[in-house]
């Protein structure tokens, strides 16, 4: 029978799937003997089946109301009991973190009753049992009963007026509960309900419904994580931090997750329960003060930590109460960190043995790694300082101000480079921040929301910026010496520091690109860049190659490591001056004519080649024919007509148009291109093949490899092949000739296909966008978002490889093509080269090689050498 309830002794951290991470790792606290309150998890197996049928599971009911007994029974006492009351939290957990996005209920089991006995618990403490109560009306009213959280939090602010929530008493406390209740029967029809079981009943399902919250699923199309996850629900017996000031709540890394370092690093909330540190209401004190405060309950907190940290071997973050000095863990899991603590943590980690070189290389990202080749900004340029807040998330950001996700969206949709700048965020700010440049905020520590998920999404974060006054009414903010910034100004905010400038500041190349460039190591941070890319380099299986049609790239791609070629497109040595030429190509009136253009374009076209074979030194260069329909190479067929019909136009210009109409195709990239063109135009492939011949015999070691485009049929191939060996061989020069995989045909007929060519590349950007029916150029503007939203997929197949279909298509090709000819060479061109996921993808389907733009080989050979240990995911969530 299925079950769907853990205890916390039965579970482990490696039941994330179906405990969700926050309930594994409870269990796994647990079971390491740490002081965890007791409780249980109902499985995301469960939630998913409430998704899906709108009811929970049979047997579901059951099981919860047994292992509820059963902690009853160990805490001696039951839910919401009038004279003392056990009390329970609700909380969401996936399995993929997912901070503040969905839902938590905290002090399931109060009513008019229990809160007495409550207070009595806590040795009379009434404004502690009153402010418990107020929190579980107004969570569970926002939460499960869909009322607008504004209601309790403008009752809550009239009340306070100027004070501290800590400075409201008992009597008021009380009032605020009957407020709420107010608010509850106002808006509902329906009084609170006072059941403590029936408020844990809502309270689960309302949990399994917030994974389809719009922020939640906005996050996870943001984060890629699948969208039929669905969440775990912890169950957890409460324990209370703001029961008076020897109590308190916090949270806390084991080392900075921001540049690595060993140390204490947290926020602690005297007198508060957990949700108040995340949402910022005060201001938190640096967890290093809590010695001060409870020595006790900090030394073990040390420990813990120290337990954690060896016993995952990986930077843990937490959560904790402390309930009238005595410590209690809430949460672990091995924390988000930046791209840099990320590096700088993996090769810690190995210096103090806890990991192998080789774990290091699965602990980093590509995508961390080209976070950490962003520019920042330049140290050389006046800058005008305006306030320093705390480098929550590195990078260097530029933009205009705006103080609403709503504007930020608006303004980023126009093209325009935002700083949103919030007091704090909240997690309805989500689509602004995934908007914005960067992030700003004047309240809230390093563990802040604004903090946590801007580090998780790599954004540039500076928050708490306490001198800052922000008026998000106004929609400025005022900095120290009379300053004033309005929304729509530009402002420059540095991660990494923390610094927040007036204007635009100039940025420079990361250190990290400088090291790539050839610069020796010379910090901490490039020096495990350095160790880890090295160990990669030793270990990946799949080469990596470039994507480079100048000698500029070309010579780029060799200093960030390609090691070759593995596309050249010629169409970019047309263009400029020498559009002319090609002008002339097509407006040739007989083979004399036509051969006289093609006669023009060879010696540049050899020049072309030359400069690109001396760059790459021996390496090999995969040079591919001309691909693009030729009439992306004449003027405008508008301008033209415009030119004619205001009689400005030459003889030439009439001509053009002509042959510009001549050309015209519905849908040319399925039209005269590649190929085609090379069958349909005597000698156009031909002056390509000597031109490289040419370029070969004169560069020494040059080793050229002649790529044809979007064949899909083996007699396209031969027929071009068979002129271009004839030129090789007349120049006595030698060279592969293979094909590029980018139809569905060619991969579908693989093995007929390799018997004449040497070499396989997918062109996976045609190959997806003909596989799909989907026009690479139009769609991702015109309809993708949709899509996305829908989740008919989770990321573009024109940016990650779609395994199912396009994969299955290279799959096909690989087995067929190389059953044909072992030694096939086989390589990826298109953009998915450069892409980790698919980088993995390539090297599970056995390719020799990815080739990529040069900015993305780093990623690639890092990501191709992850891939090599079969156990490491594309990413390391
Ligand atoms: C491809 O189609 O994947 C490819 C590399 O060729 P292009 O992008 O030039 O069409
Ligand atoms: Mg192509």
């Amino acid at each position: 029978m299925a079950k769907y309830v853990y205890d916390f002794t039965e579970g482990n951290k490696d039941l994330k799937d179906l405990l969700g991470g926050k309930g594994a790792n409870l269990a796994e606290m647990t079971n390491l003997g740490l002081p965890v309150p007791p409780g249980f998890t109902i499985t995301s197996e469960a939630c998913r089946h409430y998704l899906a049928e709108g009811a929970v599971p049979d047997g579901l009911e059951r099981e919860v109301a047994e292992h509820l007994t059963a902690m009853e029974k160990r805490m001696g006492k039951t839910l919401g009991q009038a004279d003392d009351p056990l009390l329970v939290s609700v909380r969401s957990g996936a399995k993929f973190s997912m901070p503040g996005m969905m839902e938590t209920v905290l002090n399931i089991g109060l009513n008019d009753e229990s809160v007495h006995g409550l207070a009595k618990q806590a040795g009379g403490n009434d404004r502690f049992a009153w402010d418990s109560y107020r929190r579980l009306i107004q969570m569970f009213g926002k939460t499960v009963l869909d009322i607008d959280g504004e209601l309790f939090e403008h009752a809550l602010e009239s009340l306070k007026g100027d004070r501290q929530d800590t400075d409201l008493g008992a009597a008021e406390l009380q009032g605020l509960v009957e407020t709420f209740k107010g608010i509850v029967r106002d808006q509902t029809g329906k009084d609170f309900p006072a059941d403590p079981r029936e408020q844990m009943r809502l309270a689960v399902m309302a949990v399994f419904d917030s994974w389809n919250a719009p922020r939640a699923i906005l996050y996870r199309r943001q984060e890629r994580i699948p969208a039929d996850l669905g969440t775990a629900v912890n169950i957890v017996a409460m324990v209370f931090g703001n029961v008076g000031n020897d109590s308190g709540t916090g949270v806390a890394f084991t080392r900075d997750p921001g540049s690595g370092q060993q140390g204490i690093y947290g926020d602690y909330l005297q007198n508060a329960q957990g949700e108040d540190v995340v949402a910022g209401i005060r201001n938190t004190i640096p967890l290093q003060e809590l010695e001060r405060l409870d020595k006790s309950s900090y030394d073990e907190l040390l420990r813990i930590m120290e337990t954690l940290e060896n016993h995952y071997r990986d930077l843990c973050d937490i959560e904790f109460t402390i309930e009238r000095g005595k410590l209690w863990m809430l949460q672990t899991r091995v924390g988000k960190r930046t791209a840099a603590a990320a590096f700088c943590i993996a090769t810690q980690l190995v210096d103090q043995g806890l990991i192998t070189l080789d774990e290091a290389v699965t602990r980093v990202t590509g995508d961390q790694l080209a976070q950490l080749m962003f520019p920042r900004f330049d140290s050389g340029t006046e800058k005008k300082k305006i306030a320093k807040g705390m480098n929550a998330s590195p990078g260097a950001a530029v933009g205009k101000v705006v103080f609403s996700s709503e504007r930020a969206v608006e303004l980023a949709g126009q093209g325009e480079d935002v700083i949103l700048v919030r007091r704090e965020t909240n997690p309805d700010d989500l689509s602004g921040m995934i908007a914005a440049r960067g992030i700003l905020t004047s309240r809230g520590g390093k563990t802040s929301h604004a903090a946590v998920v801007a580090r998780g999404m790599g954004k540039t974060c500076v928050c708490g910026a306490e001198e800052l006054e922000v008026s998000i009414g106004e929609r400025r903010f005022t900095a120290p010496g009379d300053i004033v910034v309005n929304e729509g100004d530009l402002i420059s905010i540095d991660g990494t520091t923390g610094e927040v400038f007036l204007g635009e500041v100039p940025v420079v190349d990361s250190a990290v690109v400088e090291y790539f460039e050839g610069r020796e190591p010379d910090d901490d941070l490039v020096r495990a860049v350095d160790r880890i890319m090295r160990r990669a380099d030793e270990v990946r299986r799949l080469g990596v190659r470039a994507n480079a049609d100048t000698p500029d790239d070309a010579a780029r791609a060799r200093r960030f490591g390609g090691e070759g070629i593995g596309l050249c497109r010629t169409e970019h040595m047309f263009l400029g001056e020498r559009r002319q030429l090609v002008e002339d190509l097509v407006l040739a009136s007989g083979d004399e004519e036509r051969q006289a253009a093609l006669d023009a374009l060879e010696p540049l076209q050899k020049a072309d080649f030359v400069g690109i074979f001396q760059a790459m030194e021996g390496q090999p260069v995969t040079v591919r024919l001309i691909d693009p329909p030729l009439h992306e190479f004449l003027p405008d067929l508008t301008d033209l007509s415009v030119k004619v019909a205001t009689g400005d136009a030459t003889d030439k210009d009439r001509k053009l148009l002509v042959a510009v109409k001549r050309l015209h195709e519905q849908n040319p990239m399925l039209g005269l291109r590649g190929v085609r063109l090379g069958l349909v135009i005597p000698g156009l492939f031909a002056m390509q093949v000597r031109a490289i011949a040419q370029a070969a015999k004169e560069v020494p070691g040059a080793k050229p490899e002649i790529m044809i485009p979007l064949v899909a049929a083996v007699q396209e191939l031969e027929a071009v092949r068979e002129e271009a060996a004839g030129i090789l061989a007349d120049l006595g020069v030698e060279a592969l000739i293979g094909t590029m995989i980018e139809t569905p045909r060619a991969a579908l007929t693989a093995g007929q296909v390799a018997e004449a060519a040497q070499f396989f590349s997918f062109g996976t950007n045609d190959l997806t966008q003909m596989t799909w029916g989907f026009s690479r150029d139009d769609v991702e503007a015109a309809f993708f978002s949709r899509y996305l939203e829908l989740g008919m997929f989770g990321v573009s197949p024109f940016e990650t490889l779609d395994r199912d279909g396009v994969g299955r298509l290279v799959t096909i090709a690989v087995e067929e093509g190389r059953a044909a000819r072992p030694d096939l060479k086989l390589g990826i061109c298109g953009e998915h080269g450069g892409d980790p996921d698919s980088v993995h993808f390539c090297h599970q389907a056995g390719l020799d090689y990815v080739s990529c733009s040069p900015f993305r080989i780093p990623v690639a050979r890092l990501e191709a050498g992850r891939a090599a240990f079969a156990e490491c995911d594309s990413d390391t969530r």
